[in-house]
């Protein structure tokens, strides 16, 4: 059995992946007078120490969206500025809404118990349950906008965001120049979520459509991305791949088909390297 530890792997110069235990990425871009940490991870274990062990330079927040999952450790950083795109910003609330318990806490539990298994089986879910902080911290942060465009100067470093709705309305990709990297959260992944629409509508496949229609015409400007979950880097090639999934699933030509697997269910459609769950229950 493995013991669970924050995973760090550097991926680039000034550039590091932390694996909070295979559940979810986090990573840290470090400029001349800040170092930004891309993604929060669910805030079990401490975050802060693991990337205090990578920098000393102040941390900035730059959440790629607003999911429980990747700003539940954003409590140890007290002062850290937080930049995330205003279309996220009732997320908060909604992921209290639907928690186990009413509690982030309840998320931590419910996440760990359903993706523990599957993401992190070498580990006992029971040694990740005992991370979980206690009590529980407050999950509220004071946030700066970050719109389409706007670029954090981290010195000799500049992160650009590229507002990339569709897993959720304020989604953002952040663009390195220095590393060529795009931070693509859970907007360009392998395995990528919109939720279901009422009467299966396709709205959400529309607006992903146009998303990654967005950062396939910017391609040049980036080699890789760095992904949110199950892996590290992956090839941009897959940008193009949910782009030609998104249209097939628009004009018809492509049809998925309803499956369940280990915590996931949904309509699902795979193209090259691309799954898209299109119309997602869980
Ligand atoms: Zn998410």
């Amino acid at each position: 059995m493995k013991k669970a530890e924050h995973i760090v792997t550097q991926i680039a110069p000034r550039t590091w992946c932390i694996s909070e235990y295979g559940l979810v990425n986090a990573f840290v871009a470090e400029g001349d007078d800040f170092a930004a940490l891309i993604d929060a991870t669910c805030g079990i274990g401490d975050l802060g120490e693991t990337v205090r062990k990578i920098t000393d330079k102040p941390v900035v927040i730059l959440l790629t969206h607003n999911h429980f999952d990747h700003n539940g450790g954003i409590y140890r950083f007290p002062g850290a500025k937080v930049y995330m795109h205003p279309a996220d910003a009732d997320l908060l609330e909604k992921m209290h809404a639907m928690s186990p318990g009413g509690t982030y806490n309840g998320l931590r539990h419910f996440y760990i118990r359903t993706r523990g298994p599957v993401r992190c089986p070498d580990i006992p879910v029971q040694e990740l349950l005992d991370l979980i902080p206690q009590p529980q911290p407050d999950p509220a942060f004071d946030w700066t906008a970050a719109n389409h465009g706007d670029r954090v100067d981290l010195g000799g470093r500049v992160l650009q965001a590229i507002h990339t709705p569709g897993h959720t309305d304020g989604g953002i990709c952040w663009l390195d120049s220095e590393s060529r990297i795009l931070f693509s959260g859970d907007t360009v992944n392998n395995s990528i979520i919109l939720m279901r629409q009422p009467a299966n509508g396709t709205k959400l496949i529309k607006q992903y459509h146009d998303t990654v229609e967005k950062l396939w015409a910017m391609e040049k400007d980036y080699d890789m991305l760095a992904i949110g979950h199950d892996g590290t880097l992956i090839s941009k090639a897959i940008v193009k791949d949910y782009l030609d999934l998104t249209a097939g699933l628009l004009d018809g030509t492509i049809v998925g088909e309803y499956r369940e697997t280990g915590f996931r269910k949904g309509d699902v459609a795979e193209l090259g390297l691309a799954q898209l769950w299109y119309q997602c229950d869980a």
